[in-house]
């Protein structure tokens, strides 16, 4: 359900609350999930500072780390490539200063600092420029990113999608690259100056670590991030479990879905009928099923249909009330064919929908498709670029953590009623 705020903020023309509510014709009451109670920390964050991001070879270069939350461990550097060499003195602490090596052209190290705790390390690191005496200064390219916030748990078939900003230094970016903590590659894209997105699929070796996201110019210089995560199939179903419990469970125990698509999963694509004048809008409505289609698997398929009409369930209806003003700019009303079985979704869509700019529709279609084929509730926890968050203020943002995504392979991969 989306209610529309006007002029709340002034930068946005929108700002969109979604509220819970709507229901179902059958709903069961959606239980507001307890508040997390906070767990024991199972990780430590490294975070590498460098005064400054270029420098002359024979120079140094003030290195201070940062673990949160703080622990007692010795914090040891290394430099990436290890090779030339430079100098950290002294060799471990919170700041060190690297004396940077001979280099033959202008050359991108990454400074590493790293810890080990009860046999396991973590580690962050900072990227800086090597300059020949006889160059000229060179700027690297800059790279900052907005998401993910945090650790990510991942783990096989589902995406990482990584949003930043990267500019570009002395020389033309070339590629945005992601490494795995050992430096092989993951995965890469081309890359130009300004806003990026990307959908991280391969995610490299097991377990807790830090991977790299660097942006990387026609010279080979680069602009370097971390990003916290945990390859851990088994530590990615059980969270997902766990959603599935607290937002798509009748009482916490049998998984409530859209229709029979058939199990294994997906077998069935969802049907969608567009009524009347919604049939305007096909285009906004296929791209909000690119979005789960592209996150979840899901196929779909879209007809066009007058009121009246009857058409085979289980479907989701789109259905235009532009007319009408109820102070929210979509709702999503869910019907059941059993407890554990929804047959029906309309999706109406009011006045303040049509006023709405293009990208934004489209994001209110997403975030209603959500409600009728993952869950009728709003979803908090994952940080405003979830889907399912109640305010969404820029389309780019829309993205399915992923632990809502193995969530909704498991659900199904699985009839209407399974326990999680
Ligand atoms: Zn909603």
């Amino acid at each position: 359900m989306l209610k529309s705020r006007a002029c709340l903020i002034m930068l946005s023309l929108v700002s969109l609350l979604w509220g819970c509510g709507g229901g179902g014709l059958n709903l069961p009451n959606v239980v507001n999930p307890p508040n997390p109670t906070p767990n024991p920390p199972t990780g430590y964050r490294v975070t590498v500072t460098l005064n400054m991001n270029q420098v002359y070879e024979g120079e140094e270069v003030t290195c201070t780390a940062e673990v949160s939350p703080s622990v007692q461990q010795v914090i040891n550097w290394k430099q990436e490539p290890s090779s030339p060499t430079g100098r950290f003195s002294p060799l471990s602490g919170a700041v060190v200063r690297w004396h940077a090596p001979l280099v033959e052209r202008a050359t991108s190290f990454s400074i590493v600092a790293y810890i080990v705790v009860q046999g396991r390390t973590y580690e962050g690191s900072s990227s800086v420029v090597v300059l020949d005496k006889s160059e000229p200064p060179q700027e690297p390219p800059r790279i900052s990113i907005d998401w993910p916030k945090g650790e990510t748990v991942v783990g096989a078939g589902v995406l990482l999608t990584i949003i930043g900003t990267v500019s570009q230094g002395s020389n033309p970016l070339k590629e945005l690259v992601v490494l795995d903590s050992d430096g092989s590659l993951l995965q890469k894209w081309p890359i130009s100056p300004g806003d990026f997105r990307v959908d991280l699929s391969n995610f490299g070796s097991p377990g807790r670590k830090v991977i790299r996201v660097r942006a990387v110019d026609s010279a080979g210089l680069y602009g370097e991030q971390t990003i916290a995560v945990t390859n851990d199939n088994s530590l990615l179903d059980e969270e997902a479990r766990e959603f599935l419990k607290k937002y798509s469970c009748v009482a916490g125990t049998n998984t409530i879905r859209f229709g029979n698509l058939g199990t294994g999963p997906y077998t069935k694509p969802v049907r969608i009928y567009l009524i009347d004048e919604a049939a305007n809008y096909r285009n906004l409505v296929e791209e909000a099923c690119q979005f789960w289609q592209k996150y979840c698997g899901f196929s779909f398929e879209v007809y066009t249909i007058h009121m009246g009409d009857t058409a085979p369930l289980p479907a989701i209806a789109i259905i235009p009330k532009f007319n009408e003003d109820p102070g929210v700019v979509a709702l999503t009303e869910r019907g059941y064919a059993n407890t554990y079985e929804v047959a029906e979704a309309d999706i109406s869509l009011y006045k303040g929908w049509l006023d709405w700019p293009q990208n934004t529709q489209t994001g209110a279609l997403t975030h209603e498709l959500g409600h009728a084929l993952v869950t009728a509730s709003e979803i908090e926890e994952f940080g405003s670029r979830c889907v399912l968050w109640p305010i969404l203020t820029d389309y780019r943002d829309q993205v399915i953590p992923t632990i809502m995504q193995r969530a909704i392979h498991l659900v199904y991969s699985y009839p209407p009623g399974w326990q999680p």
